[in-house]
């Protein structure tokens, strides 16, 4: 039945473990980055941000950054030494970009989740895109004072 909610709910994204997505059968996992994989004030990859895309690559799960933020220069300086492809200015909750990455790397909708902090965008897109969307805790900045 067509749900409008996130079919999995998760505080990080290092919850998604490589055993859980090659459980859920996950061959392609499209990832939000602003406050999902990073927070917004973070200019380089953490440690293990590029961990964690380490041991998705080595279970075969392949990676796509699939973000709302157009600022093609900065993604593209984030995403470079992480080594995955990056898609700026997705406009989701728009489905194109996710179907168009799916049709790119031919992976099938059923092979494929988007991960993401934010139900109006990413939890959407992929309802429109007719795969799983799994949910992540949105990631907040810790105001040192
Ligand atoms: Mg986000």
């Amino acid at each position: 039945m067509f749900s409008i909610h996130a079919d999995k709910k998760f505080e990080r994204f290092e919850d998604v473990t490589p055993e859980l997505l090659k459980k859920s059968g996950v061959k392609l996992l499209l990832c939000d980055l602003d406050n999902t994989l990073r927070l917004h004030s973070e200019k380089e990859p953490a440690e293990e941000l590029a961990e964690w895309i380490e041991k998705c690559k080595k279970a075969d799960v392949k990676i796509v950054i699939i973000s709302n933020n157009g600022r093609k220069k900065m993604m593209r300086k984030f995403c470079e030494p992480l080594n995955v492809p990056c898609v700026w200015w997705a406009k989701k909750p728009l489905s194109v970009k996710l179907t168009a990455t799916m049709e790119k790397y031919q992976f099938k909708p059923e092979e494929t989740v988007m991960l993401g902090d934010k139900w109006s965008t990413d939890v959407l897109a992929a309802k429109f895109a007719k795969i799983r969307a799994w949910k992540v805790e949105h990631r907040r900045d810790i105001i040192k004072i």
